[in-house]
């Protein structure tokens, strides 16, 4: 069974091949560190850890890159508001970014290059196209001609007829309507403070599109597998990426574009422009789970847009609940008689599970493989008829699956002896009769977000999520 992904290239399904055997190399576009991240930019980040994850899965090596924009429009205009230096005030967000994407169980990817690490490789880029024709220099601001490369439009199917010759746009954000010959450098001006860099180009600083394309050819060569992004990158900033790349080498950038959908709310895409987003730390202040968000996010499949409501997002919170409730009692079950017939309940899972990853990362038909799989193990514990074995390999696959999903939330070692020592404490007191104390020991434990359940076996407990 193979992979196959949406391209955006060719607008079709197609079957990952990579170019070298067994290893794939992926360019994720990042965060730009002005701000706080929303949830809407992390369900592309969740999209890329679920297709690096799935990759690892198929058996394949990932060399994963993931850019941090420290330098562009937005991140300029952050620093000279708050009147701290560039890197005090993105050194902050990067942070931030890191906490939540562990926080979101998001794998690290092998390599987090900054934009501002790498203006040589910049600089070197601009002067490689300048060579070949493909950039040219107005009042030390260095452009893009896009007349000049025939592909220009190729990802965005764009329609260049009505294209004004000479057109130019300075901004690292635009849309349809602005489509001109683009920014590569950008010379210093007022507005800009104190960043910049005194290069070869003159003093100025480079556009964020330029920064990819550098960054991307730097780790993983001038060609390779796929390329990241939600779809609001695909214009401008993918289309220029790959003028920029395909311009400078003569050669294909990428062989699979690949493009998440919106987090929209009421209709309208999430961001920080519309005012209309949370950060996680929003919803994690509102008490659910970070990992309740990473299953709503991974419940829908990646290109189909996703509206965000609090009704979405509980019921995202029950089913992880299920999902983890389902784990822990099976690593607690003693085991029963063999029935013969969970066998082929856990292949029919793994082979659902894995046929709808393969089909464009179907996400959303593998969750549903998935609590099939819950149900059937269930109906076989409740009839006495999994043994202990069977009940391993069920553990396994659970085991197998997450290495997808990551929807486990395991407990800390500590903080769980910590409530084990408590629920002793609370036996002894009940004990000795002792019910205030008892009863004091329990709320504690509630507080702490632990449920108890007394039973004819002991005291069980579990966390609320
Ligand atoms: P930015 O920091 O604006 O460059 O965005 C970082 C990533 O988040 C990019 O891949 C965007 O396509 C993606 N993104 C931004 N807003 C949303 C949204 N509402 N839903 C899904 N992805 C988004
Ligand atoms: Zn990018």
């Amino acid at each position: 069974m193979a992979l196959r992904l949406y391209n955006t290239l060719t607008r079709s399904k197609e079957e990952i091949k990579p170019l070298e055997d067994n290893h794939i190399r992926m360019y994720t576009c990042g965060p730009t560190v002005y701000n706080y991240a929303h949830i809407g930019n992390y369900r592309a980040y969740t999209f890329e850890d679920l297709l690096r994850r799935y990759l690892k899965f198929k058996g394949y090596r990932v060399t994963q890159v993931m850019n941090l924009t420290d330098i562009d429009d937005k991140t300029i205009k952050g620093c000279m508001e708050k009147g701290v230096s560039l890197n005090e005030y993105t050194a902050f967000y990067k942070k931030a970014f890191f906490d939540d994407i562990d926080r979101l169980g998001l794998e690290r990817a092998e390599h987090y290059p900054e934009a501002t690490k790498h203006i040589a490789e910049m600089v070197q880029l601009v002067k490689r196209l300048q060579g070949k024709g493909l950039a040219y220099e107005i009042n030390g601001n260095y452009y893009f001609p896009i007349a000049k490369y025939p592909g220009y439009g190729k990802l965005a199917h764009l329609d260049l007829s009505g294209l004004k010759a000479g057109a130019r746009i300075a901004t690292d954000e635009y849309e349809k309507e602005s489509v001109a010959d683009f920014a590569l450098w950008k010379a210093w001006d007022e507005n800009d403070g104190d960043v910049f860099w005194e290069t070869e180009l003159g003093k100025g600083r480079p556009g964020w599109h330029l920064e990819c394309s550098a960054m991307s050819m730097k780790y993983l060569g001038e060609t390779f597998d796929i390329h990241t992004g939600g779809v609001d990158n695909i214009f401008p900033h993918h289309a220029n990426e790959m003028a920029q790349s395909e311009g400078a080498t003569g050669k294909k950038f990428v062989n699979y574009w690949v493009h998440s959908e919106h987090l929209i709310v009421d209709g309208r895409k999430m961001s920080k422009s519309l005012n209309n987003y949370y950060t996680l730390r929003d919803i994690l202040a509102k008490g659910y789970p970070a990992t309740a968000v990473r299953y709503l996010l991974l419940a829908t499949h990646y290109r189909q847009p996703l509206n965000f409501t609090f009704e979405g997002l509980t019921a995202a919170r029950n089913g992880l609940e299920r999902y983890n409730d389902f784990y822990n009692n099976l690593r607690d079950y003693p085991g029963a008689n063999a029935s013969g017939e969970a066998g082929s309940v856990i292949e029919r899972a793994l082979n659902g599970f894995e046929m709808a990853l393969d089909d464009d990362l179907n996400s959303s038909a593998a969750m549903g493989e998935v609590f099939d799989f819950i149900r059937d193990i269930n109906r076989l514990k409740a009839e006495n008829k999994l043994s202990s074995e069977e009940c391993n390999s069920a553990l396994g696959a659970m085991e197998k699956i997450d290495a997808v999903l990551n929807l486990i939330i395991r407990n800390q070692k500590s903080a769980d002896r910590e409530v084990e020592i408590l629920i002793e404490q609370r036996t002894a007191a009940k004990k000795k009769q002792d019910f205030v104390a008892a009863d004091k020991i329990r709320s504690r434990l509630l507080d702490m977000g632990i449920m108890l359940e007394d039973t004819p076996a002991g005291t069980k407990w579990k966390r609320k999520l």
